[in-house]
């Protein structure tokens, strides 16, 4: 969640990023707009997750998430 350039964790609120170019740790964006076959249709959620918070809640997930290893990070 961005609020004044701020980005904070959805999750935690605790501060993940002071502004655009500073970022200090990874995160988890998502943005979903809901469709004909959900109760939310016509909505859109966005959300960002810190890195602790994404393990955290993956935990609890029955299957657990792919996990592939990549050989090369691509910086930007
Ligand atoms: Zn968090």
């Amino acid at each position: 969640m961005r609020k004044a350039g701020i980005l904070y964790c959805n999750c935690c609120g605790k501060m993940i990023s002071e502004s655009c170019d500073a970022q200090r740790e990874d995160f988890f964006h998502f943005e979903k707009t809901w469709g004909y076959f959900s109760k939310k249709d016509g909505t859109s959620e966005s959300a960002d997750i810190c890195e602790s918070c994404l393990e955290q809640w993956m935990t609890q997930f029955q299957i657990p998430p792919q996990t592939v290893e990549r050989t090369e990070i691509f910086e930007c």
